[in-house]
Formats: C-alpha cells, sequence, structure tokens
C-alpha cells in the first residue's frame, strides 16, 4: 500500500510539474522554482514529493533581490593580463605632464600660469574676513548698515576727496604689500 501510494503521489508531482512548465513555456505564469537559468537540470525533472501547502506559499512569495542576480551578463571569455594592462595604462589614462607652473610674482609659491595663486588668494580671504568682522562689530549686525559705498582705510591713510561720503572703515595695522585698493 505504501508503495503504490507514493507512486501515486509521485505522479501527480511529476504532472503538475509538465504543466507549470508548459505554462511557463507558454508565458502564463511565472514559477520561482524554476526560474534560475543556472539550476541544475537532473533533480527537478525526477518527482518530488512535496505537500501542496508548501508549494502554494512559495508561489506566494514576492519575487527576491537573488532572483535578478542569477540573469546578470558574465563574460564568456577570460581576458588576457596583457589586454588589461594595454587599456589600464593607456596614453589617455596616464598622468600628463604639465609644462605651464610657475613661481608666483607675489609670494613664489608655485602656481599654474593661468590659476590664481591660492596661497595669496588664503591671505586676501583672511584679511576680508577680518575687515568683515570688524563691520559686525561697529554696526552690530548686516541689517543696519547704511546704503552707501565702504572705503578701508588702513593707518596713516586718509581719505581722498570721492570717498568722503562712503562709510569708512580703519583698520589698526599697515596695508599690505598684496591688500591693494
Ligand atoms: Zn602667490
Amino acid at each position: 500500500m505504501m508503495n503504490l501510494s507514493a507512486l501515486v503521489q509521485s505522479l501527480r508531482c511529476s504532472l503538475l510539474h509538465i504543466e507549470s512548465r508548459l505554462l511557463q513555456a507558454a508565458g502564463l505564469t511565472l514559477d520561482r522554482q524554476l526560474a534560475p537559468a543556472l539550476a541544475v537540470n537532473g533533480p527537478s525533472l525526477l518527482p518530488q514529493i512535496q505537500p501542496e501547502v508548501e508549494e502554494e506559499d512559495m508561489e506566494e512569495q514576492p519575487p527576491g533581490i537573488l532572483d535578478s542576480i542569477l540573469w546578470m551578463a558574465a563574460p564568456k571569455k577570460r581576458r588576457t593580463i596583457e589586454i588589461n594592462r594595454t587599456r589600464r595604462r593607456a596614453d589617455a589614462k596616464l598622468l600628463k605632464v604639465k609644462n605651464n607652473i610657475e613661481p608666483c610674482p607675489e609670494c613664489g609659491h608655485l602656481k599654474q600660469k593661468h590659476i590664481l595663486c591660492g596661497f595669496c588668494y588664503a591671505k586676501v580671504c583672511r584679511e576680508t574676513a577680518l575687515i568683515r568682522h570688524q563691520i559686525n562689530a561697529m554696526e552690530g549686525g548686516p541689517l543696519r548698515a547704511p546704503a552707501t559705498e565702504t572705503v578701508v582705510l588702513y593707518e596713516g591713510e586718509t581719505p581722498s576727496q570721492q570717498d568722503k561720503d562712503k562709510r569708512t572703515v580703519e583698520r589698526a595695522r599697515k596695508r599690505p604689500a598684496w591688500f591693494s585698493q
């Protein structure tokens, strides 16, 4: 009796299997058990005894992340190390030699010819930040600034005729050579 019932069960399973195969070939359903292309064919063709409840559970699960990985493209032939190195060390990928580097005429740091010297620019930035801090201390906030132009006077400088009506910021130091008006 046991042998007969097992045989019937296996036949039923294989029929179900063939049916799902045909449906899948017709594009009617997507069986997750048969979906991976890299799965070995041998065991899946053999009759498998599985309870129906488990099959239904498997079919109702949403497709997972790992399913799509099996469909990724894979190289067919190994590329030799010579070909790989020729590609990696191609002329376009190597660093270029720069011939347009010169010392800055102000400070002597190296810089590219057509580019502002970064060292001098940082110095000017620091000085303007100090001036902005001083203006903030004088007036107590940006909203109280007068609607006139601003002139920055260093130690020993007097405002010219044009700058009389402008807002004056007096700095308690001598004007640096690199900070022109
Ligand atoms: Zn410089």
